[in-house]
């Protein structure tokens, strides 16, 4: 579930969540289109519906754990 703190623009139609850490506690905000939004409400997979986030902030917005958090828990398989 998408954080529900969020701001959203128009001219362009965008929406910024601020999402919080839930272990570290830093907020960081990331940045969708109102298209991808819609794309990811109708059902798309995070990656297909928000391709120009980073793995790190899809993982935010999914599990409420940033990147750092989340590769301190679970390890990072490339290192
Ligand atoms: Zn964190």
């Amino acid at each position: 579930m998408l954080s529900n703190q969020y701001v959203e623009t128009f001219q362009p139609h965008q929406y910024a969540f601020t999402c919080k850490c839930s272990m570290c506690e830093n907020e960081h905000v990331i940045t969708v289109d109102a298209p991808e939004l819609f794309r990811y409400n109708r059902g798309a997979h995070m990656q297909d519906a928000f391709p120009h986030l980073t793995p790190d902030e899809r993982e935010l917005l999914i599990s409420g754990i940033c990147g750092s958090c989340y590769d301190n828990l679970f390890g990072d398989p490339s290192e």
